[in-house]
């Protein structure tokens, strides 16, 4: 079986974008364990599907990647792949400028901490440059997004971003159609393992809030870990239908 995990902030707060920095630490005893091969982004969908394997991601880039996560991953030698939205570099989560109810406001990382990190084996992807819901963009806006994007993280660090992340898992075929054009591949916030053969601009990822109770994600592979995660992907949808 074979997945990306997708972590935002490690923080105590216990908001959905948060996981407490022992649930990480467990998390990373677990994927050093051998039971399962860690490998880069890129790489996942060349493993073959019945092997076990997981990739490693973070969503908005906040302030204590650098800090706490970043320490403990790196000294595991863990590829990564943290996904920044250009723009908001170095300033706070407050997307559009305005806090989300239940999330905290939170500093997010700056240039020269990323430069740092990438320095240091640290992969970035796109995020866009602003985190706004894609498909509610006019053409015009949504190519300067994804292309603005790519040229400032090109500007940054020397190489252009092949990997993007959908702001709020926010996608329609519009949006995917013009991802396909720009980026090697793109993940959402479908909380699924990955097919036996994925679409590369659609990959599917396990949220890490979903496996902080201990043993959820160590049980990965087993007939649990799938009930488990069909029960919370269908429960998603049903409340997801009724937000409509
Ligand atoms: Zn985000």
């Amino acid at each position: 079986m074979r997945a990306i995990l997708t972590y935002h902030s490690i923080d105590p707060s216990g908001s959905p974008v948060s996981v407490d920095e022992l649930v990480l630490r467990r998390h990373i005893a677990w994927l050093r364990s051998g039971r399962v091969q860690v490998v880069p982004l890129e790489r996942i969908t060349d493993v073959p599907p019945e092997r076990d394997a997981v990739a490693i991601t973070f969503d908005d880039g906040f302030a204590n990647f650098d800090t706490v996560a970043w320490p403990l991953l790196r000294h595991q030698d863990f590829p990564v792949t943290l996904f920044v939205a250009s723009e908001r570099v170095g300033k706070d989560n407050a997307w559009g400028g305005e806090s989300a109810p239940g999330i905290p406001t939170l500093a997010l990382v700056g240039w020269d901490a990323l430069r740092k990190m990438v320095r240091q084996g640290l992969t970035i992807g796109s995020h866009s440059r602003t985190h706004p819901r894609l498909s509610q963009l006019g053409d015009a806006e949504l190519a300067a997004e994804l292309d603005g994007s790519a040229d400032e993280l090109a500007a940054a660090f020397g190489t252009r971003p092949t990997s993007f992340c959908y702001p709020y898992g926010d996608v329609d075929e519009r949006v995917t159609a013009a991802v396909r054009t720009r980026y090697a591949r793109a993940c959402t916030t479908e909380l699924a393992v990955l097919p036996t053969t994925p679409d590369l601009h659609l990959l599917p990822r396990l949220d890490a809030f979903y496996y902080r109770s201990p043993g959820r994600l160590e049980a990965f592979g087993t007939p649990s870990f799938r009930r488990h995660l069909w029960l919370r992907a269908t429960a998603r949808r049903v409340r997801a239908a009724f937000r409509k």
